[in-house]
């Protein structure tokens, strides 16, 4: 929209007052442009409407005084230590600044210039007495009332002082604030509660209360996060309106049959993901959801459901897993519950010899293979369906492109379910899968028991923890130990000293597991031992799995109970659920244990939050306050989200607000209409969607 004129890409530098000087020390702080200036928002503020008289102060809150410069000391206190006392007179009465070691603010101040201090003050000597006062100097040519307001605070750069940020500040507002268009009419303001942009910008710059200020930056996050979930749901919009998909009911015969096959009652949670499943499914648009589902929460049943409406209906489906033992796993899963049936089952997994893997392709080809279950392998340019109506990605929590990956199967688009286990902040995936349906599953098949959890830091705390295991193993039951690594290697510095997987199973064997039948997987491994060790851990043959994280998703040995977690602290919160969400799933209690080999409050802190809560949503959650969202997908993309005022962990409910108003501008056409034409060219400015995303049909 700003076209060369537009004078809020006026160069700083011809601002009044600015200049080319302090245009170059703004330049610093990336601001070049009026409009830079406008949206670079106070840091925090500085309060001065509580202006007492020195008889009305109260302890220990902060209050301001405005008063005279009457005296002011220096001393040298032991140690080299200086400290300077301001007084100030107000009305007969005094009050003391002190700053230690910070010797220039003595020449901050001239005899009898007005100034406020603000702070805490506190009674010492028989006056009041402020340590570190925030200062306002009042200049005799400015009103005095003028500075007794909300001050903001911005982020400076040296040689720039605060009070000429202000005043550069101020002026651009005054002057420009105006000019900034407000695309949205007056009643959407009003249904939302939103004051117009430039009556914000000028508020939250130069606000009459914090409250005020609060409220005039809650109408600038809601812009904000409105423009990205308009660009969202129009993005949305175009995928559902190019994506003709075969629609493939589940009839209530059909869905009899499959739930027959199940040897258990679907949860309530998985009877709803199904029903979004089948009705996507049946709409004739392509399906795009997302499932969240806890760990264990039996995604699998959903996704085997999902694969059989497709195949009643004469399509393929292919159900997609990360790693070649999650594969095998639901590939087992697949032949228990169809062993018998007429669905033609294939396996493709990277394992096989070239003149295998030509078979396969034919019968995928062809049509003859009707279920398809594998590896990534599965989206190779020689993979071509005859008639593929559903893919099911699974456990596709490392998010990559995979979710709209590829899938040929001639000019026909398919449905697409994306499953993960690992719980997304709420408001991450409203940003970064924001386009997608979504499913959460919140239910646990009944029965299940919380898996205790306990941090263990001390040897006398981990021969105690391994006493406890060898009894259970005794008993019949397993466990595994996960370690963060798989050799020792000439890794330097932080990871030399990893306990790695080799070392803990040649190790153990000798010492605490002495005498149990112990095994290892971990990724390097050959795949044929890999495997043949897996299918002995599930048969009760090995009694201890050493491993590295292979199994932190999808696998499932409802026998094995016990995990311990070496050097728990190198692993990410969501990560250690998940691997905890290998035991606890028979029968017996689930008992994991976190090594700990730190003294690191916030690694502890971390851990705590899997202690005390077995729920993977909060889990999540917690995961994203301690860390910020810059790692929790494991990604720094959505540290890039285009956002200029929001704060994916500040703004929560605001986002749920613009996004409600987002997807409800969208889907009703509203957004088509001219009155809200230049709300869907600042969006299509911010957000560079095509300009195809947005014709509406
Ligand atoms: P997820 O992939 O969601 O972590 P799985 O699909 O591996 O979970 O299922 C975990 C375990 O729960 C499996 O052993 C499965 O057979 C069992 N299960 C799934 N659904 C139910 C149900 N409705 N009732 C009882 N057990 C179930
Ligand atoms: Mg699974």
């Amino acid at each position: 929209m700003s076209g060369p004129e537009d004078p809020l890409l006026t160069s700083l530098q011809f601002v009044t007052g600015v200049g080319p000087k302090r245009a170059e020390l703004l330049a610093k702080l990336e601001l070049r442009t009026v409009q830079d200036l406008l949206w670079y928002l106070p840091r925090d503020y500085l309060d001065l409407t509580d202006v007492r008289g020195i008889k009305e102060l109260e302890k220990d809150r902060v209050q301001s005084v405005v008063g005279r410069v009457v005296d002011q000391d220096y001393r040298q206190l032991t140690k080299g230590r200086v400290m300077v006392g301001v007084l100030l007179e107000c009305d007969g009465g005094y009050l003391r600044g002190v700053w230690f070691n910070q010797p220039w603010m003595l020449k901050k101040f001239r005899p009898s210039e007005q100034v406020v201090f603000s702070g805490k003050p506190k009674w010492s000597q028989g006056r009041w007495e402020i340590s570190n006062p925030d200062v306002q100097w009042i200049g005799d040519d400015e009103d005095s009332s003028a500075a007794l307001s909300v001050l903001p605070r911005y982020g400076l750069t040296e040689g720039l002082r605060m009070t000429e940020m202000r005043r550069i500040s101020q002026q651009v507002v005054e002057q420009f604030a105006d000019l900034i268009p407000d695309p949205i009419p007056p009643e959407l303001q009003a249904e939302w509660q939103l004051a117009p942009i430039r009556d914000a910008l000028r508020r939250i710059h130069f606000p009459k209360s914090l409250l005020d200020a609060e409220e005039a930056r809650r109408s600038l996050v809601f812009h904000d996060l409105l423009d990205f979930q308009l660009a969202l749901a129009l993005r949305r919009r175009y995928w559902r309106q190019r994506s003709p998909a075969p629609s493939l009911p589940a009839t209530p015969k059909i869905d009899a049959r499959i739930r027959r096959l199940f040897p258990f009652t679907l949860t309530a949670g998985q009877d709803h993901a199904i029903r979004d499943i089948a009705a996507d499914m049946a709409s004739g648009q392509a399906m795009q959801r997302l499932l969240q589902a806890d760990v264990g929460a039996g995604k699998t049943a959903i996704a085997i459901y999902g694969m059989l409406v497709a195949v009643a209906a004469g399509y393929q489906a292919c159900l997609m897993a990360p790693t070649e033992l999650l594969t095998m796993q639901h590939w087992q899963t697949v032949e228990r519950l169809l062993g018998h049936s007429r669905v033609q089952r294939l396996l493709l997994t990277g394992n096989l010899t070239a003149k295998q893997r030509q078979l396969a392709l034919e019968q995928i080809n062809t049509g003859t293979a009707q279920l398809v279950v594998g590896t990534q392998s599965l989206i190779q340019k020689d993979v071509s369906f005859s008639k593929l109506g559903l893919v099911v990605v699974d456990e596709q929590h490392r998010f990559g492109v995979m979710q709209r990956a590829h899938f040929s199967s001639g000019t026909e688009n398919v449905h697409m379910l994306v499953m993960t286990a690992t719980p997304i902040p709420r408001s991450i995936c409203m940003t970064q899968f924001g386009d997608l349906d979504l499913t959460i599953n919140a239910d646990l098949p009944p029965g299940r028991q919380k898996v205790v959890t306990s941090r263990i830091s001390t040897d006398g705390n981990r021969s105690k923890a391994w006493n406890f295991i060898r009894q259970k193993l005794e008993s019949g039951r397993q466990v595994y130990v996960v370690c963060p690594r798989v050799e020792e290697g000439e890794m330097k510095g932080d990871t030399a000293d990893m306990m790695s997987a080799e070392t803990a199973y040649r190790e153990l064997q000798n010492t605490e597991l002495q005498g149990f039948r112990v095994g290892m997987v971990h990724g390097q491994m050959d795949r044929d031992v890999k495997a043949q060790q897996m299918a002995d851990f599930r048969s009760g043959q090995i009694q201890a799995l050493v491993s590295t994280t292979v199994i932190e998703v999808g696998v499932d040995v409802p026998n094995a109970n016990l995990m311990v977690i070496f050097q728990a602290e190198r692993f990410g919160l969501s990560q250690l659920h998940q691997l905890r969400g290998r035991i606890g799933r028979g029968e017996f209690q689930g008992y994991c244990f976190l090594f700990t080999e730190t003294d690191k409050s916030e690694a502890l802190q971390r851990l705590m939050a899997l202690e005390t809560s077995t729920n993977g949503f909060e889990i999540a959650e917690a995961d994203f306050r301690l860390r910020g969202p810059g790692d929790i997908l494991g990604t720094r993309q959505h540290g890039n989200l285009p956002l200029r005022v929001a704060d994916l962990l500040r703004d929560q409910t605001i986002l749920e607000e613009a996004r409600a108003a987002a997807f409800q501008l969208v889907n009703s056409g509203r957004l088509d209409q001219p009155e809200l034409a230049m709300l869907k060219i600042r969006v299509l400015d911010r957000f560079e969607t095509p300009m195809e995303l947005v014709r509406s049909g």
